[in-house]
């Protein structure tokens, strides 16, 4: 099998140097293996996407040294894909409709009986007041979420496994049902406003462009869990998973797209070039 691996950047701001040690080390990865790094716009959430951040992606990418085979994956275009595996977790009984704002969740939330909520990828886990609807009753504007619990019941004693070769948790790692009813739970896979989640569109399409390795930071490890639950019940393919390290400011703080002074941008007006670019972040 051929080493493939992705960047898969969202064009909703700058690249900065976290992201360019992510596309670095994945490059660097597919080079030594002879394989080939693509490129994927992760462009779902449209209203937050702008053709000028999208332009600076490859202009930053291409000024590093890195290549890609066209055409480029665009998330915008590929709502077919991500109906066809909603379709198949709803013929399997797995996906609910729910009507709940973030502000009902708090409410549902704060009340005393619930006790200090859980935190998972996307923040509070949900409380499951919708947990009993039925697709039938679904509305225009209602998400679709998962529902965990049966989910569980279903595969009961089956266990899957990942491979991991991050320098944090390399290893295999056996994904803890346990984990995915208290950390996860009842994850949102279409959102009200976008037509798929995060978490579906990039299973389905990891396996479209036939991803052999990820390549992403550490702070996606607990998601992680949850694609291989979903590459699982879509009878896709896991692959294997490399979680590096985050490029952190001075303050300890993961970089983030609205911080303007280490964007590639930024640093290349200011004289930096690929070379110091990698020095930057130790590769
Ligand atoms: N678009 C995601 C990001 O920029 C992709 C991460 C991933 O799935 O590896 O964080």
């Amino acid at each position: 099998m051929t080493f493939t691996t992705r960047f898969a950047p969202s064009p909703t701001g700058d690249l900065h140097l976290g992201h360019a040690f992510s596309a670095l080390t994945a490059w660097d990865m597919a080079q030594a293996e002879g394989g080939v790094m693509r490129l994927r716009i992760e462009d779902i959430d449209q209203p937050r996407c702008r053709p000028k951040f999208e332009a600076a992606i490859f202009d930053d990418l291409h000024w590093l040294g890195l290549s890609w085979p066209e055409p480029v994956m665009r998330q915008s275009k590929r709502s077919a894909a991500y109906d066809a595996a909603l379709a198949q977790l709803e013929a399997a009984g797995f996906i609910y409709p729910c009507s709940c704002s973030r502000g009902d969740i708090r409410q549902a939330l704060s009340a005393p009986q619930e006790g200090t909520p859980a935190f998972g990828p996307d923040g509070p886990l949900y409380p499951g007041t919708c947990r009993g609807r039925l697709m039938a009753t679904r509305q225009p504007g209602d998400a679709l979420r998962l529902n965990m619990a049966k989910v569980m019941a279903h595969l009961g004693k089956t266990a899957f496994s990942f491979i991991e070769t991050g320098p944090t948790y390399a290893g295999t790692h056996h994904v803890d049902p346990n984990h995915l009813l208290e950390k996860i739970g009842d994850i949102v896979l279409a959102r009200r406003d976008i037509a798929t989640s995060y978490h579906l569109s990039v299973v389905v399409d990891d396996a479209a462009e036939g991803i052999s390795h990820v390549v992403r930071g550490a702070d996606l490890f607990e998601a992680t869990q949850l694609h291989v639950l979903l590459q699982f019940l879509l009878d896709l393919p896991t692959p294997v998973y490399h979680h590096h390290r985050l490029i952190r400011d001075v303050a300890g703080t993961r970089l983030a797209k609205r911080d303007k002074a280490l964007s590639l941008s930024t640093l290349r007006k200011n004289g930096a070039t690929p070379a110091s670019v990698r020095d930057l972040v130790g590769l």
